[in-house]
């Protein structure tokens, strides 16, 4: 267990379309999902997507919005979508990718996950691909709290760090494939990020099909953040991180 008097650096790795490609679907089938999810409170389908873009683009999850603007069960919502989706068949162990992760040097890091999903979901993916023992601490989205937080939310990355008792955002790392949620922890000095960015690869955010790039929203923070296509290539960014070779 982690103590606040463990002063490793922790490596924080998003999970959905992160630890697995984009191209395994799984971001359509939770935009299909949330998208019923929005038709069966009455919503027309058009206005089921507006809503569902809305709430995506305003708070970073569909849920946010719909826990606050809509009496719905983030449980019952939870179920229906990601709990509802056939991980065991769309994702599977990459022996490689397991191999990354026993190649960090935990003697001078942590791993730890940030997940915007719920923990079941965060903990069946992680199972999945066969490194839930190889993640020391799982940070996702409470559900069950009251309006809780998310990312890209500064609240959301404080209550990380002082989950993993870890007050000195220079020693975090950070890789996501959401560019928002990457500017989010630089503009808090989390001082390693990497975009995770399958350019070219097709995705869905908040109910929309989107082409992965790494170009930048208009207005977006002007940063210097390196885009990465596999999660390999974070043995270069990153070489502090891993044993060195024998
Ligand atoms: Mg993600």
């Amino acid at each position: 267990m982690p103590t606040s008097n463990d002063d490793r650096p922790i490596v924080w790795f998003d999970i959905d379309n992160t630890l697995y490609s984009t191209s395994a679907k799984i971001s359509h089938a939770m935009g299909e999902r949330i998208h019923a999810y929005f038709v069966g409170l009455g919503l027309t389908h058009e206005e089921a997507s507006e809503l569902h873009l809305r709430y995506y683009t305003q708070y970073g999850l569909a849920l946010r919005g719909l826990t606050r603007h809509h009496d719905v069960d983030p449980l019952d919502f939870d179920q229906k979508c990601d709990g509802s989706i056939p991980l065991e068949e769309m994702i599977s162990f990459s022996p490689e990718l397991r191999k990354l992760f026993e190649d960090i040097d935990r003697s001078k890091v942590r791993v730890w996950a940030l997940t915007n999903a719920y923990k079941p979901h965060a903990q069946r993916v992680l199972r999945i691909l066969k490194l839930d023992d190889l993640i020391e601490g799982l940070v996702y989205c409470d559900y069950l709290a009251k309006d809780f937080v998310c990312k890209p939310e500064p609240e959301y990355y404080h209550m990380a760090m002082a989950k993993a008792g870890l007050s000195d955002p220079s020693k975090c790392y950070f890789v996501d494939d959401n560019r928002g949620n990457i500017d989010a922890a630089k503009a808090l000095s989390w001082a390693h990020c990497v975009h995770f960015c399958e350019k070219g690869l097709e995705g869905v955010e908040g109910g929309r099909i989107l082409q992965i790039d790494n170009e930048r929203a208009p207005g977006a923070p002007d940063n210097d953040v390196i885009d990465i296509s596999t999660l390999e290539e974070l043995r270069k960014v990153w070489p502090e991180i891993f044993k060195q070779s024998e």
